[in-house]
């Protein structure tokens, strides 16, 4: 009996009872390794010291303190640490209390930056399709997922698609990847001219796709392009870092190793780690500098932006990153666990592709390699994965509708940075149990 609206209405997942380091324990004394941090959250693991040391000590300072009457010491610092160690001059942060969060304060202050310019035409966004922001109505309305999106659909904003980039599916065989991007590229250009670039505010894409395609690294040159084109056009480059960012992929921000800085960037999961909700919307000067000199204020706001407790999780996240070199952790124990999974699944007649960047790592699940043919939806193949895995004492993070929303499987993998090369064999040993249980579980009889 529970009085709580859980996800799945029928079933109530085990109960948490302890979570340290790399394992959860439910009630019942089962217990998993983390080899997804929840959905790409918890990269320092469980109950980690400093963090929690951090959140203490900052709520003997000040639990809360609305952002109206006062600003914080910690939220302060938290900011000057994100815009240091941020990109170009993406040099202001406003802290909100999740992913979707940030991405409706990215909306609000892309259109307002035009709005304060006298350009109020301006009101389409650009965004992908197989994209998720978010599950706000103005986020959900960015993202491009069907499936999540069908429910809502007269209630959402009108929001102009183009292709993903998404090179497994999607670049035809024979044709060559520079190709690719470019054509990728020319229909981004065509989508602006044919809504008018003065009436589109920004073009908004997660740098590494998280779950909705599983870990899908954008193709070189890619995000050069699209900068380009914002540049060219007068538009503003949003980069949703909700999943990739805060080191994820092996740099702060995934964006790094694309050699461009997007006019605003997301970030959520990964900032507080799972300690505490937060998120932030990244800036560059100009918008800043923009709404200052204009208005002067960012019509925007909710009771618990720049909540200091928040604010102390994130920052101690942040410090423990970098005084344990993780950064550096995450690239190298990332490209050593996508080896294993290499050598583990690289022939297996059902994965048909490995990808990811860093520790966020994907198996893409087919039912046949060749013809890259999907199983059949109906038999929800990932949520039959995700059981197996949990039956086997393992949290992976699989995901359904990886092609076009319906069709399609993965498995997202994202483990703690603390996850040592022991850890991760135990993970990719357990994986090859709970994916030949899952498999089994829909061979017909
Ligand atoms: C999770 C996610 C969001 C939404 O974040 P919430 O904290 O769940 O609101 C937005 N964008 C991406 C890419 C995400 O992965």
């Amino acid at each position: 009996m529970t009085h709580l609206i859980h996800r799945d209405l029928r079933c109530t997942p085990p109960a948490a009872v302890c979570a340290f380091g790399m394992q959860v324990r439910d009630k019942d004394g089962n217990t998993y390794l983390d080899a997804s941090g929840g959905a790409a959250v918890s990269s320092l693991g469980h109950g980690h010291p400093d963090v929690l040391a951090a959140m203490q000590s900052q709520l003997k300072v000040a639990a809360y303190a609305h952002t109206s009457f006062f600003t914080t010491e910690v939220a302060e610092e938290l900011g000057e640490r994100l815009a240091q160690d941020a990109p170009g001059d993406l040099n202001y942060a406003y802290l909100v209390c999740g992913g979707s969060e940030a991405i409706e304060a990215a909306l609000k202050l892309a259109r307002q930056y035009f709005v304060e310019h006298g350009e109020s035409e301006r009101r389409v966004f650009i965004a992908r399709r197989q994209s998720y922001h978010g599950n706000t109505l103005g986020a959900l309305a960015l993202g491009g997922n069907e499936y999540r999106r069908r429910h809502f659909e007269p209630l959402l904003m009108d929001v102009a698609r183009v292709s993903p980039c998404f090179e497994y599916r999607e670049r035809r065989p024979g044709q060559d990847v520079h190709e690719y991007t470019a054509n990728l590229l020319q229909e981004l250009e065509a989508k602006i001219i044919d809504l008018g670039p003065q009436h589109v505010i920004g073009f908004c894409a997660e740098t590494v796709v998280g779950a909705t395609s599983g870990a899908v690294p954008p193709t070189p040159g890619y995000f050069k392009g699209v900068r380009n084109l914002c540049d060219r056009y007068g538009i503003l480059m949003i980069a949703d870092e909700v999943m990739c960012g805060m080191g994820r992929t092996g740099t702060l921000y995934a964006i790094e190793q694309e050699g461009v800085v997007p006019d605003i960037v997301a970030l959520g999961k990964g900032l507080g780690a799972g300690y505490q909700p937060i998120g932030a919307v990244i800036a560059r000067d100009h918008i800043v500098q923009r709404l200052r000199s204009g208005s002067g204020v960012f019509q925007h706001g909710h009771t618990y932006v720049g909540h200091p407790v928040a604010a102390a999780a994130a920052l101690a996240v942040q410090k423990v990153i970098r005084r344990d070199s993780l950064l550096g952790a995450v690239t190298v124990r990332g490209a050593a666990f996508k080896r294993m999974l290499r050598e583990a699944f690289a022939m297996h007649p059902h994965v048909g592709d490995i990808r990811g960047r860093g520790m966020l790592l994907a198996l893409e699940l087919v039912q046949e390699r060749e013809g890259k043919r999907p199983f059949d939806p109906d038999l929800h193949l990932h949520a039959v994965v995700k059981q197996a895995c949990m039956d086997c004492g393992l949290m992976v993070y699989p995901m359904g509708g990886t092609i076009d929303g319906r069709r399609g499987d993965h498995v997202l993998l994202a483990p703690p940075f603390i996850a040592t090369e022991a850890d991760l064999q135990q993970i990719v040993a357990r994986l090859a149990d709970g994916l030949e249980r899952a498999f089994a579980r829909v061979r017909p009889a």
